[in-house]
């Protein structure tokens, strides 16, 4: 069949369907490019948070709107695990529903669809739930381009008390390392540039399996596996689970992108108390600490949740005061969304919509002054740069500073080689970008 993927949310959510592109190709189907001149739509939806779910709804009611006789819709992904009763009735025209624990059974779903009898097809057909996530089945990669996620384990068994993802994905599984290192070796053949690491909790890595701090022989490995791939990037690491040890293997390997992101979503104590999170903000501290005197140049992103139950003006000060003192390279800041079925969702002390996003505004401007002065001492500097973009006459460029998707670029006057390594030096900063001039034109070569 012609299939049409479309991927809602996170990176992890993007590795799982370039997975499902595979199996489906492996299994005889071919992707298309728009869902026009596809017989199947699949949507890879995100069920994370209120407003994802909305956009999930949007995007499956515009497609089901203008879907064509005889064509499939099947919506996936997290929002099947826990919102399908509530999906089913806010989009007419589903022809099927998979949840994202069970996405390498995409290529048997899709034959089970196909073989429904016309009466049964009144109703969407819904895959019965399953216990497990499929992340540690073996799957081939076929890398989009020159950088690709790598999805080391999936679901968490972390207790946040404002989190749906341990409902909605289980708890956690990891890949074993010769899948790992398989994977890598396969993007690697296939020219990519850069592997992003990424799991709900990386630095869990094993746990599951009774390991600890099983992420840094993980990375000896992978640097081991793959010696043409210039840069791995770690995302998401967890406070309560970072150690020396991660610090020396970022330390050691050149090929380790200087480049951490722990989201730690509050910086009062008492307010990550209540968040069932790490507390213990001295250890933070000297983890940064560390950090930064043994990778001097390490850029550090984080994300923070303001307006959590019971949050107060002195707690929210306290935040503002942490981000002053750390000062991160990057900060994701999000609004606290009361998601049901959650422990927070039933504290007490719900702080109001308008003073939720009157925080969030404060803290966006307070980080953006952050991040460009840190930003502006970057301008004289050379970094090699990966171009990831070029059109009207410039190119978006990222150094080992710059996540994919979530941080911002270094601008580029002129079109450079897509998907190629370029020498920049930094000319000027912006809020969240950098303005670089090719070495050679800087020099005046
Ligand atoms: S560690 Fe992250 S994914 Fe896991 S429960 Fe906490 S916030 Fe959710």
């Amino acid at each position: 069949m012609r299939c049409h993927l479309v991927t809602l949310g996170c990176a992890k959510n993007l590795a799982d369907s370039e997975g499902i592109g595979v199996l489906l190709t492996e299994a005889g189907h071919h992707l298309v490019e728009t869902p026009d001149r596809a017989e199947v739509i699949i949507v890879n939806t995100c069920g994370f948070l209120q407003p994802a779910r909305e956009e999930a709804i949007s995007v499956l009611r515009e497609l089901s709107a203008g879907k064509e006789a005889g064509q499939l819709l099947v919506a996936a992904g997290c929002m099947i695990e826990g919102y399908a009763d509530q999906l089913q009735q806010a989009v007419s025209g589903l022809d099927g529903l998979i949840g994202t624990r069970q996405w390498t059974e995409m290529p048997n779903f899709l034959a089970e669809l196909a073989r429904r009898k016309p009466e049964d097809r009144w109703q969407p057909y819904v895959r019965p739930p399953s216990e497990r996530n499929h992340v540690a089945d073996s799957v081939s990669r076929q890398a989009q381009g020159t950088t690709a996620y790598l999805k080391i384990a999936d679901g968490c068994s972390a207790p946040c008390a404002f989190c749906t993802i341990p409902a909605i994905k289980g708890s956690q599984r990891s890949k074993p390392p010769r899948h790992v290192l398989a994977e890598a070796r396969q993007l690697a053949e296939q020219g990519v540039q850069e592997i992003v690491l990424v799991a709900q909790d990386l630095t869990a890595y094993g746990r599951d399996r009774g390991e600890k701090d099983a992420l840094p022989p993980l990375l000896d490995a992978l640097v081991e596996a793959v010696p043409t791939v210039p840069w791995i990037r770690l995302l998401y690491a967890y406070p309560g689970h970072v150690s020396d040890r991660l610090i020396e293997t970022i330390a050691q390997h050149e090929q380790i992108c200087n480049y951490l992101d722990m989201p730690l979503q509050h910086a009062s104590e008492s307010v990550l108390k209540r968040m069932r999170r790490p507390h213990n903000m001295e250890r933070v501290r000297r983890f940064y600490e560390s950090l930064r005197r043994t990778v001097p140049d390490v850029a550090l992103r984080t994300t923070f949740i303001v307006g959590y139950p019971g949050e107060t003006e002195t707690e929210f000060q306290e935040l503002l005061d942490f981000m002053a003192e750390v000062r991160f390279d990057r900060v994701g800041i999000f609004p606290y969304s009361q998601e049901p079925g959650t422990p927070a969702a039933d504290l007490a002390g719900q702080v109001p919509d308008e003073i939720k996003q009157e925080r969030h505004e404060r803290a966006m401007l307070w980080q953006q002054s952050i991040s460009l002065s840190r930003n502006q001492e970057q301008v004289g500097r050379v970094y090699l740069v990966l171009v990831d973009g070029a059109g009207d006459g410039i190119s978006l460029c990222r150094s080992y500073r710059d996540a994919p998707e979530v941080d911002g670029f270094v601008v580029v006057e002129g079109t450079l080689p897509l998907g190629q390594f370029v020498r920049v030096r930094i000319a000027g900063a912006m809020e969240y970008d950098l303005l670089g001039e090719p070495e050679a034109r800087a020099a005046g070569g």
